[in-house]
């Protein structure tokens, strides 16, 4: 049977940027996925569908977007409209971004509904509910304020208490009045919808679903047990419904309803994969019906209840094709210096403030996957922690292979690798690629990623990176270089640990998928897939033997400590939060006092400011976004740059600037800059420069001699006009 996957993570509320514990759990799925995607599967690679979407429905969002005079619509589509930088700044490949406010799911969520009122699961019982009188509608427990009944507090919200952190019942609270109209809250009857979970089928399902083996982690397993009960008499009814006026789905045949947002927020999975389907012509109902197709759902540990309890249920009683063939992997939480995470103050990392800083976001990727297990186990993220794994792995066992070996295929050997190998060589490789027992070490760590076991697979790359580090060391290509009667074995060592190179450059593929294009590109190498890591098939070696291959590219830099530093810095803190998009936390956090300013350094000589000028003549400046499509060292000059730059137009841009001190040109290309778009064209001796890129320098270039080349923040394109 062909297996086809379909993978999502947990949908984000959309009331807010993304957090790092959200990029966490999309760089555990992506891993996962990006193995997936390199599985033979019949005769090509295996299928897999990863998609995510904007969980965008109930009173949290309608009261933001309340406050800010919008529709819930216009705020939630202003919060999507973020997600992009931070999806594609960390390298999180989703087929599709959807939203639970799209008729996808209100088809789906409708449709799930008529099927389980159809089986008996639904059931309506008059409740108590707070009403506002004066504005005439029931209150939610976020609606309601109130003294906490446990510490006095005053203005505290209907479910718990933001000072002493007690959990109550609106009911409870002393003083309560209507956040709308300050009124006071009455008890009025309303008839609410309730999923049926006591009903025994409900139990002997979740029952044999829970514990069949591979579906869940053991310890989830035990967990879910224990909501259950002995027969399932501790499992209550569910109150899936709301009273208008309330921002969601209406539940079919009951007018003023509407679907709590935790029933349809689920079924979002479900509109995203068939909102992807319809955009790629693929039968949704045909590919869910394959039995080859199974689903799987990377969450966190605190949604638990809902994907193990109500959504399986939901989708059993409603005939999900699925169902059977659906997983749950459930992770622990991110904690930052073992500090957790604040709802209010976020952690210490801001995702975004990362990128901007400059800092690699597969230094990231590979930092949480090497402390991923399979475990629902939180896991920490400490600073000198990630600066000594990433410089130790990524730069000291494996960038610096490529880079102490591949230089002298591009100057000794016309870029091309040795045609044969002695058996020397191919007793290294086999020594670096099999275990002791004779087994592919690639199978291994196949197995471990296959099993979300990241940390115990990359520990395992390192081993062969170790070992062939070994090799470089004990052959030294840079002593045998010097010697004109050695360049055979020269061509032998640096072809060797180049094929070993690749081999590791394939293995770390899934975790470091910018780099394995680069070095693809490098390698002249197609798409990758875990069939050219077997040895046995000689996969590893044969295509290189002989190959020409490209120049060495710089790919990966050492983590600055000092860059740590910035990351945590704390008055940066509040300017990164800035940059991200206006919102509003679920609970508006009590505003925190930003820390007062330091005081400012005494004027030590920057250049005095120009003469005070008009808008109307800064704006005969016309600046732009400019993308440095290249950039070469121009022969013959010692200052400049020759940069090609895209800036929106129809046509590239010849620039030179005089910046070679501060940049190789490889760092360049690639990023954006700003350009001065309407400067006259101007004769150079090395030709025409049309225009010119901006760059900061000091006055005195005795305290500082660099020039630093502008570069936007995630999000600018090029074109764009700076204003
Ligand atoms: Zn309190």
């Amino acid at each position: 049977m062909t297996r086809k996957l379909f993978v999502t993570t947990a949908l984000p509320y959309a009331n807010a940027a993304f957090h790092i514990g959200h990029m966490m759990e999309y760089i555990q799925a992506d891993i996962w996925v990006r193995f997936q995607r390199m599985q033979r599967e019949g005769n090509g690679l295996r299928e897999v569908h990863f998609v995510g979407a904007d969980d965008t429905h109930g009173t949290p969002i309608m009261i933001a977007a309340e406050k800010e005079g919008i529709t819930p619509q216009e705020f939630v589509a202003k919060i999507a409209a973020g997600r992009a930088q931070y999806l594609d700044g960390f390298h999180i490949a989703f087929d599709n971004w959807y939203s639970t406010d799209s008729p996808e799911n209100v088809e789906l969520s409708q449709g799930i509904y008529r099927k389980l009122r159809d089986a008996g699961l639904i059931q309506t019982k008059t409740v108590d509910r707070f009403y506002d009188p004066v504005k005439g509608m029931f209150l939610a427990d976020r609606n309601i304020k109130g003294e906490c009944p446990k510490c006095g507090a005053k203005d505290q919200y209907g479910d718990n208490c933001e000072v002493c952190g007690a959990a109550y019942q609106p009911t409870e609270l002393v003083n309560p009045f209507s956040v709308f109209t300050n009124a006071t809250p009455v008890l009025k009857p309303s008839e609410q919808y309730f999923f049926k979970l006591s009903d025994p089928r409900c139990y002997t399902f979740l029952r044999d679903w829970l514990n069949t083996p591979g579906r869940l982690q053991p310890e989830m397993v035990n967990k879910v047990s224990e909501w259950l009960g002995e027969a399932g008499e501790k499992l209550a009814d569910w109150d899936i419904s709301r009273d208008a006026p309330y921002f969601g789905i209406p539940i079919p045949d009951a007018p003023g309803k509407y679907f709590y947002v935790w029933l349809d927020a689920p079924v979002g999975y479900l509109a995203s994969l068939k909102n992807y389907c319809g955009k790629q012509g693929i039968d949704y109902d045909a590919l869910l019906a394959d039995p080859g197709t199974e689903q799987i759902h990377f969450i966190g540990k605190d949604i638990v209840s809902f994907h193990l309890l109500f959504w399986p249920a939901m989708l059993q009683f409603a005939g999900h094709p699925t169902i059977e063939r659906m997983k749950v992997a459930v992770h622990g939480h991110l904690t930052v210096n073992n500090e957790k995470m604040s709802k209010s103050r976020g952690t210490g990392i801001s995702p975004l403030r990362y990128l901007n800083l400059g800092m690699n976001p597969e230094w990231l990727r590979y930092y949480i996957a090497f402390k991923l297990n399979s475990r629902v186990e939180d896991l920490d993220f400490t600073g000198e922690d990630f600066v000594a794994r990433v410089n130790s792995d990524l730069i000291g066992k494996y960038v610096n292979i490529a880079s102490r070996c591949a230089g002298f295929i591009a100057k000794k050997f016309d870029g091309k690798l040795a045609a044969s190998l002695s058996d020397s060589a191919m007793a290294w490789i086999k020594r670096a690629l099999t275990t002791e027992n004779g087994a592919e070490r690639q199978a291994n760590i196949g197995a471990n990623f296959d099993q979300r076991e990241f940390g115990k697979a990359l520990r395992e790359i390192m081993e062969v990176a170790d070992i062939i580090n070994q090799y470089v060391d004990e052959n030294k290509p840079w002593v045998l270089a010097k010697d004109d009667s050695k360049t055979a074995e020269l061509h032998e060592v640096c072809t060797t640990a180049l094929i070993l190179f690749r081999q590791l450059t394939v293995l770390l593929s899934p975790v470091l998928p910018g780099v394995a294009a680069n070095v693809a590109k490098f390698l002249n190498d197609e798409r990758y897939t875990w069939a050219d890591t077997e040895l046995s098939t000689g996969a590893v070696y044969q295509s290189m033997l002989g190959r020409t291959i490209g120049a060495y590219t710089h790919l990966m830099t050492r983590v600055d400590a000092k860059m740590i530093e910035d990351l945590f810095d704390a008055q940066n803190q509040i300017a990164a939060a800035g940059t991200a998009p206006a919102v509003k936390a679920e609970k508006p956090a009590k505003a925190e006092k930003p820390a007062p300013l330091a005081p400012l350094a005494p004027n030590d000589g920057i250049e005095p400011l120009d003469a005070e000028i008009k808008i109307d003549d800064f704006m005969k400046v016309d600046l732009r976004i400019a993308k440095i499509v290249n950039c070469e060292h121009v022969e013959g000059s010692d200052k400049l740059l020759r940069l090609t730059l895209d800036a929106g137009e129809n046509r590239h841009r010849n620039v030179f600037s005089g910046i070679k001190s501060m940049y190789q040109p490889e760092d360049l290309i690639g990023k954006l800059t700003v350009l001065v778009a309407n400067l006259a064209p101007r004769k150079m001796k090395f030709g025409i420069s049309e225009g010119m890129v901006m760059a900061a320098s000091a006055a005195d270039e005795g305290k500082n001699p660099g020039i630093y080349i502008l570069n936007p923040w995630p999000g600018a394109e090029p074109g764009m006009r700076i204003r």
